[in-house]
């Protein structure tokens, strides 16, 4: 899981629906509480709806009152890299899918304990998958 994942903006159109392809591929974002998973509390982990990349564990999400699914942490150094992210006259920090450079969302430095980070992420960049009952 950890080789990267190149494929042209054709090929991206083509595998994902026009509203993943807005959000990951053109940097877009979804409308505040609009996405599936903002309020989800189930055990498990948020993939990358692109690549498959795990992203997210269950047990670093919280409730930021935003509409977006929030984290305090990614799942692992795999999961996520940033970038300085100065549009819209903001100076913002970027999260991306390390595997495959999705655009995901933005982390900001008022999160809860221990890392006091929030990262805000896009629904339509994620794809939970439950953890398994024993
Ligand atoms: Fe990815």
């Amino acid at each position: 899981m950890s080789e990267k994942v190149i494929k042209s903006e054709e090929e991206w159109a083509r595998i994902l629906t026009p509203e993943h392809f807005k959000i990951t591929r053109r940097k877009g974002t979804e409308p505040a509480f609009s996405g599936k998973y903002h309020d989800l509390k189930s055990e498990g982990v948020y993939e990358c709806v692109c690549c498959d990349n795990e992203l997210f564990s269950s047990k670093s999400k919280f409730d930021s009152g935003t509409g977006w699914p929030s984290f305090w942490e990614p799942l692992s150094e795999k999961s996520t890299r940033t970038e300085p992210d100065n549009s819209f006259f903001m100076r913002r920090i970027e999260v991306l899918c390390k595997r495959c450079d999705a655009h995901l969302g933005h982390v900001f430095n008022d999160g809860p304990p221990p890392t006091n980070l929030r990262y805000c992420i896009n629904s339509l960049a994620l794809k939970f998958a439950p953890a398994k009952t024993k």
